[in-house]
């Protein structure tokens, strides 16, 4: 056999061996920004990583904490028995189990402190907390926060609520406060001692609720008295009928609420003497002389920020207008109170309740990030109750001002409080818009198929059969 050939020295190579090539640094796209830290931007953050697990996510809000649920400050708060109650922020939901009013720990955020933060690598929803939003762009796709600097976007979300409403005179004063954050919680928790008096300003949901939530507390301490006042007939008279109206106010009075219907403020003052607020009602007819007020007469949405950032607003309904998809205008998307919608089913609206917050904002979340946006069309719920026996849910429009129909059953020897049950449907040119399921559960979704299908009342009798 000959013998193998030497082996060949290498050719030089004409060009330069390439250096090595470092891993390129992970490109951080511009952020997916969620004004406001409430229901709707969890919500949208939630949805926004569930598509994208990498998405580059800011949520940013004024207040100091992590986004959390209202619905328990008004309710299960303070019927729970821990006196730390306050603090804790834990509460027993419906089924008996503890849950905290936050979404989740701080934890599983992560935590930046400006604008700076914007840039860095991670995979966990990122949360700029006790900083305003003070500038929307929709041309440049900025976001200017309070210190100034500025966040560039992808896409934006607006979600910023609404701000309750003070009388038309009321002076500054500690002793008048509104209710909505976790900090107006801990200040009210602190007021509500034995030697109080405290009146609650509305009859709406809000006033309702409280009103009945201190008449608990004020129930298991001494000498704390409850006062309830507002312009209507009776308790949620804007929304029940009014059969409804007097049963509801009947109630609230029982559970210790000395309620003051058809009685208007003219003005709240304060009275140096003796460190009070006087309220002055009916044109001067009558006064109440408390220790404090809680004012809780609806909601102003948040819109400032759209409206000078050029957006169309609802006037009639105080909202940001947007389409099918909650879009306002390319890349900027709107959700939860502050946002005016095109509901398929009823026409424009504006709803101001949890569910709405979270299906809207999880909803603006998956256009956000979707190739398709789809329009909304999920009928929201909302619920309320009067005391940890008395509770009702309801979906459409639940409205006074329509004409109802209801239905009642007698009450069994089950029926736990002791009286029956009833569905209400509210009916707008003969169409059914709204049905409200008093002590009725696990029925919502049933009411949503009634609602979506469009039914005349005629088939209100056709339906109970069912
Ligand atoms: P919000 O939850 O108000 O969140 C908006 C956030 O944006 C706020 O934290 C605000 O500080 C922040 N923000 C505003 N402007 C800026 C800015 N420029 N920069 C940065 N941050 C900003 N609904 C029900 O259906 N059932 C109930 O039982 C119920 N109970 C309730 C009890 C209480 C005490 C309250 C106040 C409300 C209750 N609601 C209930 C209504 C429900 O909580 C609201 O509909 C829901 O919170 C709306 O969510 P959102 O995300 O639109 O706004
Ligand atoms: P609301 O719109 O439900 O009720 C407003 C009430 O204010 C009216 O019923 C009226 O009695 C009263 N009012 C208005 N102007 C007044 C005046 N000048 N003087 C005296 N009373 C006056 O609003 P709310 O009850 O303040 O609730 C605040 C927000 O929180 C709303 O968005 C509400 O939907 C939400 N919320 C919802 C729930 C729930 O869904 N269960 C519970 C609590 C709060």
């Amino acid at each position: 056999h000959p013998a193998p050939p030497p082996p060949q020295p290498e050719q030089p190579s004409i060009e330069a061996a390439p250096a090595p090539i470092a891993t390129p640094p992970k490109k951080i796209q511009k952020p997916y920004v969620l004004i406001g830290a409430g229901t709707a931007s969890f919500a949208a953050a939630q949805a926004i990583k569930e598509a994208e697990p990498d998405a580059n996510v800011i949520i940013i809000g004024e207040e100091a904490y992590s986004p959390y649920m209202r619905p328990p400050l008004s309710k299960e708060i303070w019927f729970s028995e821990d006196p730390q109650v306050a603090t804790t922020l834990k509460f027993k939901d419906w089924q008996g189990s503890e849950r905290s009013v936050f979404y989740q720990d701080d934890s599983l955020y992560h935590i930046i402190e400006d604008a700076s933060g914007s840039d860095v690598p991670t995979d966990k929803i990122k949360l700029l907390l006790n900083k305003s939003v003070t500038k929307l762009n929709v041309e440049d796709h900025t976001v200017t926060l309070i210190d100034g600097s500025i966040i560039y976007y992808n896409k934006v979300l607006l979600a910023t609520g609404g701000a309750p409403k003070q009388l038309p005179k009321q002076p500054e004063s500690s002793k008048i406060t509104t209710f909505r954050t976790i900090e107006d919680l801990k200040q009210l928790d602190a007021i509500v001692k034995p030697g109080t008096h405290i009146a609650v300003v509305g009859g709406g949901f809000l006033g309702s609720e409280l009103a009945v939530a201190l008449a608990k507390r004020a129930s298991k301490e001494k000498d704390i008295q409850i006062t309830q006042v507002f312009p209507e007939d009776g308790n949620m008279a804007n929304v029940f009928p009014s059969y409804l109206t007097k049963w509801t106010t009947s109630r609230v009075r029982n559970l210790g609420v000395d309620v003051k219907a058809n009685s208007v403020i003219d003005a709240l003052e304060t009275s140096e003497d003796d460190n009070k607020i006087l309220m002055k009602m009916d044109a001067g007819l009558k006064s109440l002389k408390v220790d404090h007020v809680v004012v809780a007469i609806g909601i102003e949405p948040r819109v400032a920020l759209a409206r000078d950032a050029g957006l169309e607003i609802d006037e009639q309904r105080a909202g940001v207008m947007v389409n099918a998809e909650l879009e306002a205008r390319k890349d900027v998307y709107v959700a939860g109170d502050m946002v005016s919608f095109h509901d398929i089913q009823l026409g424009r609206r504006r709803i101001e309740h949890h569910d709405h917050a979270v299906l809207s904002g999880r909803h603006a979340g998956q256009n956000m990030v979707g190739q398709k946006s789809k329009a909304y069309r999920h009928q929201s719920m909302f619920w309320s109750d009067l005391g940890p026996e008395v509770g009702y849910e309801a979906v459409g429009l639940i409205d006074s001002q329509l004409s109802t129909v209801s239905v009642w059953a007698k009450s069994t020897a089950q029926d736990t409080p002791a009286f029956g049950k009833g569905l209400v449907f509210y009916v707008r040119d003969r169409k059914i818009v709204g049905l409200l399921l008093f002590n009725v559960f696990g029925k919502v979704q049933e009411a949503r198929n009634i609602i979506d299908a469009g039914l005349t009342s005629d088939k209100i009798d056709n339906l109970l059969k069912k």
